[in-house]
């Protein structure tokens, strides 16, 4: 139980000599994100479902900036899933080749863009079940073009949402794998935010409390964040547990 009342002061939440409950550590998270980032998303560009799809399967282990470097290109080359599974890993190798992981993410994408013409009428699906069938494709990669491409109330976990909400305290530390933090996230924040909260932790994570060194001293989330009020941070790193699965 808390022992006191947060407050925002100054963009900070403030509550001082307490413990938080669960439930007031996400209202408090919930409260300054809604005011100190009321319009995040996702930092990829696309144009449509395939592309927004094809952007999310280049993005695992990869910088969205770097994906942003290659896609033009790629999209101009296989502008639908119909071109881009008539053409040969080799081919779209071309255009990744300076992704992460460049060779898989070639075969994924034609293998992925094959299924999609012939088991869905070349339509991206709006299932998880769906979309997780299509090579290349995991959990956290349906969840984001759910959430993002079809508004889905959906909560992909990738490394910095796993990150941010350890040290945030909004998960326990038995929850050790995605799928653990997704559902107690889906939990506890509402359905009509669950898409921005996702962009909220991501952003938060990937510009703020980064994984090597978080700046904590530039964190609106000090007062709340249990990792930044341990007695001994040194003790525990969060970032360590946060392994990405190869199928994300
Ligand atoms: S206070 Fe530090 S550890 Fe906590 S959320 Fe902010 S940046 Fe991350």
């Amino acid at each position: 139980m808390v022992n006191g009342q947060w407050s925002m002061v100054n963009g900070q939440c403030s509550m001082v000599n307490v413990q938080w409950s669960m439930e007031e550590r996400y209202d408090a998270v919930i409260r300054y994100f809604q005011a100190a980032m009321p319009e995040a998303s996702t930092e990829l560009h696309f144009e449509n479902p395939f592309q927004l799809l094809v952007a999310v399967m280049l993005s695992a282990q990869c910088t969205d900036k770097r994906v942003n470097i290659v896609t033009p290109a790629l999209f101009e080359a296989f502008p639908s899933a119909e071109v881009m599974a008539e053409a040969t890993p080799e081919a779209v190798y071309e255009y990744v080749s300076s992704v992460s992981y460049p060779n898989s993410k070639a075969r994924h994408l034609v293998e992925m863009a094959r299924m999609l013409v012939r088991d869905f009428g070349s339509q991206v699906p709006q299932t998880m079940e769906e979309l997780v069938r299509l090579p290349g494709v995991g959990r956290k990669t349906a969840n984001v073009v759910l959430g993002v491409a079809f508004n889905e109330a959906t909560m992909p976990v990738d490394t910095h949402v796993f990150r941010v909400s350890h040290r945030l305290g909004l998960v326990t530390d038995k929850a050790r794998t995605p799928l653990a933090v997704e559902q107690t996230l889906v939990r506890h924040i509402p359905e009509e935010l669950l898409s921005r909260a996702h962009h909220w932790l991501i952003l938060h994570g990937r510009y703020v409390c980064t994984a090597i060194k978080p700046h904590c001293m530039e964190c609106g989330l000090r007062e709340c964040c249990k990792f930044y009020n341990m007695p001994s941070k040194a003790a525990k790193n969060p970032s360590k547990a946060a392994k990405n699965n190869k199928k994300s």
